[in-house]
């Protein structure tokens, strides 16, 4: 768990124009903000600038040029004016576990979600990009770094005061909540015990140690062959990127048993993450005929009818797992904090594309916290988070600001 010296819920009367940056695994989100206070009308320009995928392996210098470039790009199309001594202020949200010192620094502890860049680990993001932009003079000043989870939950709460946790159900899942100063344990911090401090949860890391979940021996498999192997282990267990790769190591067991697509080509199958949660939704919900076609497509594979309903039913178990295992993350929180009602502001693709995930969540919170059967409505329950990467991180920044002229750290 992770301090994240985002300090508090916004009062909702944050305004003021930012940049904002968003580094996901395959893009750059880039976005000018015009923040009009809660309820008022957020005014949002972006771009996107696609990774080449290359970066993904490649190193600091790589990584940080492109993202520089791109900000460039960006205040350059749009004639935004920033001087040396008035530079645009820049919310950057950095989706990965960083240790932070203070909120505009973040030393990244390790790569998930499938990222190799060579030079990043153990060194402070925010620094990196920083040098990267002052290489170029470009007249941005990087205000906050934040994960995307704390973003979730401010984007939230900025319109909508019962946010009690911003969650990110995606490629990767986390979730942050709101902590006081004085029940963080792991570290000294100089501030009023009561002072409220975001933390970011990276509950995705949890049981590496692999002492409490069960896995089958897909789940080792995946493990072994990740490029960290005993990281992330919750989140193997759980997340979109995951996902589809579990069914198709099942699959390609039963195959290699040949239990199921006998004598056929499977070379197709043979490749890893060829198969994305998308691909689930559709064994779940697509009729059969509409399900044949993707897996010719895909696969080059004919499977019988009775085969894909096997398919159906396995991909129903993995997301059944991927839920409930996604309630715990959260049931853990509101318990230990006494939460008894409220939102989750959740975002990412499976919250909000696998058509089944919400209400499966929803019925294992129910299980875990005992709700009544007979409750005329779930007293927490999923929305659907304000962009937090855009709006969340334009809202800490102006949170960020705020409290430095008021003279507050
Ligand atoms: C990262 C978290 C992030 C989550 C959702 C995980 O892999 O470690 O920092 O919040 O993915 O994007
Ligand atoms: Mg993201």
């Amino acid at each position: 768990m992770n301090v994240t010296w985002t300090l508090g819920f916004p009062t909702g009367n944050e305004k003021g124009q930012y940049l904002t940056m968003d580094l996901g695994g395959t893009k750059l989100r880039v976005c000018w903000i015009k923040l009009n206070q809660r309820h008022g009308q957020t005014e949002l320009d972006q771009d996107v600038y696609q990774f080449p995928s290359a970066v993904k392996t490649s190193d600091a210098d790589t990584l940080w040029s492109f993202i520089a470039d791109s900000l460039q790009d960006f205040v350059g199309k749009r004639s935004l004016q920033g001087t040396a001594e008035n530079p645009l202020p820049l919310g950057f949200t950095f989706s990965y576990p960083a240790s932070q010192d203070y909120i505009d620094h973040g030393v990244l502890q390790t790569w998930t979600k499938g990222l190799a860049i060579k030079g990043v680990e153990g060194e402070d993001a925010a620094g990196q990009l920083r040098d990267a932009m002052a290489k170029r003079n470009l007249p941005i000043r990087l205000v906050a770094l934040i994960n995307d989870t704390t973003g979730a939950m401010i984007a939230s709460a900025y319109n909508d005061p019962d946010t009690i946790v911003g969650a990110i159900f995606g490629t990767g899942c986390n979730a942050a909540y709101m902590e006081n100063v004085g029940s963080i344990r792991k570290m000294k911090i100089d501030l009023p015990p009561d002072t409220p401090m975001a933390i970011n949860c990276e509950y995705g890391a949890f049981d590496n140690a692999h002492r409490v979940l069960p896995r089958t021996k897909y789940d080792v498999a995946i493990d072994e062959e990740s490029p960290k192997p005993g990281e992330q282990s919750f989140e193997k267990l759980s997340a979109g990127l995951y996902l589809g790769e579990i069914f198709r190591q099942i699959l390609l067991d039963l195959y290699e048993r040949q239990v199921v697509l006998k004598g056929q080509d499977a070379t197709s199958l043979k490749q890893p993450y060829a198969l994305d949660t998308g691909f689930l939704s559709a064994l779940e919900n697509d009729p059969l005929p509409g399900v044949k076609a993707q897996f010719a497509e895909l696969l080059k594979l004919k499977p019988t009818d009775e085969e894909l309903w096997l398919c159906h039913r396995l991909a129903e178990i993995i997301a059944i797992r991927g839920a409930r295992l996604c309630t715990c993350g959260i049931s853990a929180i509101c318990r230990m904090k006494g939460i008894k009602s409220g939102h989750v502001a959740a975002d990412g693709s499976v919250a909000n594309k696998h058509p089944t995930f919400k209400q499966r969540w929803a019925q294992a919170m129910g299980e875990v916290l005992d709700w009544p059967q007979d409750r005329k409505e779930d007293p927490i329950t999923i929305t659907s988070a304000e962009d937090g990467s855009g709006i969340g991180a334009a809202v800490i920044a102006a949170m960020t600001e705020e409290r430095a002229r008021q003279g507050n750290m």
